[in-house]
């Protein structure tokens, strides 16, 4: 199956055109800086130079339109009809307690999504925009939406209930619902691959390190905890967000330099993390470059980060009574052998035997514990396009056979 996946920001649209059966992207590009005059489609096709066009851009209706049409170009498409464009998945940020798998989209479906926008304001409504204008061109294209939280909603209550009044929860919807879904399951089925058991007997931790961080408990096929909550905000050290501190910080903080709520949000949210504390980057690589040339500040902001990680492998290893496998990914887990060796390292009573020359040489699925190790640490390239196409695929194909 041919399946359009869209990734649908405020004023940024990601594609990738997958062939599921080939297992990979036909082309795949973005559309920047919508709403503006200049905005930017970059695209590239598989088998042919990556392509950019700039022009008037005003809304998601159009950057579809654009995209749709540069799928189509004789020059640099890659389909010469609309109609081989079999689905449409898009990853949404937020499904609230409504949603935990992926679903046709259907009137019922954009109703539950609005009524979760309170949850997500800033992610859900540029998703929503996104099935709206696909629908406006492609209009009996079945879509799919795929979701950030469906893969944690099921986590046990101990796991996603906070220690604030329960009427809190059942009045306002505030628990953990975890983000990253699509990556930890992902790279979690791979890793039960790699090692050559079931997916359904396994305890694996999965650390998902990007811009934004999070790790997973995944107990037999089922994510049991997970680091961030109630937004993305919560858990491991991130780029530009805190994690986890005491919430009192945020209060005293506050009345101390007089900041509103929102001055507050964007403090923890865009100013904290590597970038608050080296003060130089909010960027990975930057702050592994300012630890060597022995900045002080970067060596505290990566060594708060990698201890973390480190403190959930720990947690994650004692909520599931064990662990057979700890998964790196993203930018920061799948190319940071500095990260990896941090967190893995002085590990041995739980089981996990380092292997650093493995780990210098990582090449796509890689193994980076010794042969004899208890517990194996994997690098797994994640893939969550591959798995919103695999997903609309499943679900166009239920739909197509109960109509039979
Ligand atoms: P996003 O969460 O936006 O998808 P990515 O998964 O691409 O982001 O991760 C971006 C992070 O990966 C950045 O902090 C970047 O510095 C880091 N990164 C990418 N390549 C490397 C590398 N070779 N070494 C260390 N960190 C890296």
């Amino acid at each position: 199956m041919k399946v359009l996946v869209l990734n649908c920001g405020s004023s940024s649209i990601k594609y990738q055109f997958m062939d599921t059966t080939l297992s990979i992207a036909l082309a795949k590009g973005m559309v920047e800086r919508i709403g503006m005059s200049s905005a930017v489609l970059t695209h590239q096709p598989h088998d042919r130079e990556k392509i950019k066009i700039v022009g008037e851009i005003l809304d998601h209706t159009i950057a579809i339109e654009y995209v749709i049409a540069v799928l189509l170009s004789p020059n640099h498409g890659v389909i010469k009809d609309k109609k081989e464009i079999d689905a449409v998945g898009h990853r949404v940020v937020h499904g609230g307690e409504t949603f935990s798998g992926s679903v046709l989209i259907t009137e019922q479906v954009m109703k539950a999504l609005k009524d979760n926008i309170e949850l997500a304001p800033l992610h859900n409504p540029p998703n929503i925009k996104g099935i709206q204008a696909t629908k406006e061109h492609l209009k009996t294209t079945p879509q799919v939406g795929v979701f950030d939280t469906s893969f944690h909603v099921k986590m046990p209550p101990r796991a996603y209930l906070y220690g604030i009044p329960y009427e809190l929860y059942k009045k306002y919807k505030i628990r953990r619902y975890g983000f990253h879904g699509t990556s930890h399951r992902y790279v979690a089925h791979r890793a039960a691959i790699m090692l050559g058991k079931p997916y359904e007997e396994l305890k694996i931790i999965t650390a998902h390190l990007g811009n934004g961080c999070s790790m997973a408990a995944i107990d037999r096929g089922h994510s049991v905890d997970t680091t961030m909550g109630f937004t993305p905000l919560e858990g491991l050290l991130m780029g530009t967000r805190s994690g986890d501190m005491d919430p009192s910080v945020i209060l005293y903080i506050m009345a101390k330099e007089g900041l509103s709520l929102s001055e507050a949000n964007t403090l923890l949210n865009k100013h904290s993390g590597l970038i608050g504390i080296s003060g130089e980057s909010s960027d990975m690589r930057e702050i592994e470059d300012a630890v060597a040339e022995g900045n002080k500040k970067a060596k505290l902001a990566f060594d708060v980060f990698t201890y973390r990680i480190k403190k959930y492998v720990g947690a994650y290893a004692a909520a599931m009574g064990g662990v057979d496998a700890v998964v790196f990914t993203g930018g920061i887990g799948e190319n940071s052998k500095l990260v990896r060796k941090e967190v893995c390292s002085d590990m041995e009573f739980l089981g996990i035997d380092f292997d650093e020359e493995a780990n210098n040489n990582v090449k796509g699925e890689s193994i980076i514990t010794k042969p004899n190790s208890k517990v194996k640490a994997l690098r797994i390239p994640t893939n969550e396009e591959l798995v919103i196409a695999l997903d609309t695929e499943e679900i166009v194909n239920e739909q197509l056979n109960a109509a039979k």
